[in-house]
């Protein structure tokens, strides 16, 4: 969590580039407020399990997230909390039910499919990677190689969830601003979790 903070600060502008190409321009700063406010709640507890930190950035992003990010990012770590209640050690199948949990959530909620050009297109890749790898350093690696992959291929899609949605046509030949910060949520996890 603090090197996803620490991404959404140093990626703030692309983020904010990208958003402004499809959508209203708030994707960087609504990212880097929410896990700023995420890090202050995760310091002022004395001691946590992932669960428990899980769920306290989810909290702290839904409610100092505007817009559609912040309500789905919620509800992706809210129920990966969910998955992991009471773990104190998570091996690499718990990771990644954890993850599929968390990204059946973001469904649910938003009701994106793949290629929809959403933050999906990054998450459901890294989502099926985590569960064909059978160790937790190659998991890691491929999940967020396939993250990225995925975050590419939004570049051509037509939106057709979110505020890219009203840009119809003129959506394409962008990368979802959601893609790419999820990536870097896969990315910042594979340099934090690896041996
Ligand atoms: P807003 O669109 O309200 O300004 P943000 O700019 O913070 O919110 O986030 C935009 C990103 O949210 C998009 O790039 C997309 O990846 C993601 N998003 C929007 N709607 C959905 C949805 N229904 N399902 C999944 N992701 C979505
Ligand atoms: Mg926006």
């Amino acid at each position: 969590m603090t090197r996803f903070a620490a991404s959404m600060q140093e990626h703030r502008e692309e983020l904010v580039a990208l958003d402004t190409a499809i959508g209203d321009g708030d994707h960087g700063t609504n990212m880097d407020r929410g896990m700023r406010r995420a890090l202050e709640k995760l310091g002022a507890q004395e001691q946590a399990d992932p669960a428990t930190v899980l769920k306290t950035v989810a909290m702290a992003l839904v409610s100092s997230v505007g817009g559609a990010a912040g309500p789905l990012y919620g509800t992706l770590m809210l129920q990966m909390s969910t998955a992991l209640a009471g773990k104190h050690n998570v091996g690499v199948d718990e990771y990644a039910a954890a993850w599929r949990k968390g990204v059946d959530g973001v469904q649910a909620r938003g009701k994106a499919q793949l290629r929809d050009k959403t933050m999906v297109d990054a998450l459901m890749p890294a989502v099926e990677a985590l569960e064909r790898a059978s160790n937790l350093d190659a998991a890691l690696r491929e999940a967020a190689s396939a993250a990225e992959r995925g975050m590419r291929d939004t570049i051509p899609l037509v939106a057709r969830k979110g505020r890219a949605s009203y840009l119809g046509e003129r959506s394409r030949d962008h990368q979802d601003p959601g893609a790419t910060s999820s990536y870097y949520l896969c990315l910042t996890a594979a340099e934090a979790l690896a041996s």
